[in-house]
């Protein structure tokens, strides 16, 4: 993407939306269809993700049907003024911060701040409470800034309700980051939600 279409993008007032939601529920198909749209509408959005989230999980990508308009970053150890100055580089008016839990909690708010007081739209996504319940990152703080707020739940592989929470299934350590693949974990609602010791 070529620097000179930094000003020929129109950006409006800053904005931050917040999508919060357990493992299952559905957050990256919801950033795929933003983008589409986003893309469709003339934006140009850049992913950025932080490095665990390669090893977390992975697989899932998101991406526009259009693959030149939209395009990712792995963060890894940059400052917030290193993330920013990618951002700023990058000619887009839309980030998409994704796996947002995994981020330095500090850092990424600071980032958050400085971009959407520049005019971009910040599009944050990622876990609410981690495996015991817990405040995960900055998830919970960015949905309190948020201009728009999207909780998505997932289904309970228990008992079928509303699923607001990830197990760890079998435990694990007691980090509250633990790499690896999603079969170690699923989305269960309140009371069914366990932790393993
Ligand atoms: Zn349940």
């Amino acid at each position: 993407m070529k620097k000179s279409s930094r000003s020929s993008i129109k950006r409006s007032k800053g904005r931050l939306t917040v999508i919060a939601g357990p493992m299952f529920s559905g957050k990256t198909g919801k950033l795929v269809a933003m983008v589409d749209v986003f893309t469709r509408m003339g934006h140009r959005v850049l992913i950025v993700k932080p490095k665990l989230d390669d090893r977390y999980g992975g697989g899932e990508a998101i991406h526009s049907h259009d693959h030149r308009s939209s395009r990712a970053i792995i963060v890894d150890g940059e400052s917030a003024e290193q993330i920013v100055g990618k951002v700023l580089d990058s000619g887009v008016d839309k980030v998409i911060l994704d796996e947002v839990q995994f981020f330095d909690r500090e850092k990424i708010k600071k980032v958050v701040q400085v971009l959407k007081k520049k005019g971009y739209h910040v599009i944050a996504a990622g876990l609410l409470y981690d495996y015991k319940r817990q405040p995960f990152g900055a998830t919970p703080d960015l949905l309190g800034l948020a201009d728009e707020q999207l909780e998505l739940f997932a289904v309970c592989q228990k008992c079928g309700s509303l699923a607001m929470h990830t197990e760890r299934v079998g435990g694990g350590s007691a980090k509250q980051i633990e790499v690896g693949a999603a079969d170690k974990y699923i989305a269960v609602c309140e009371k069914c939600h366990k932790v393993y010791k």
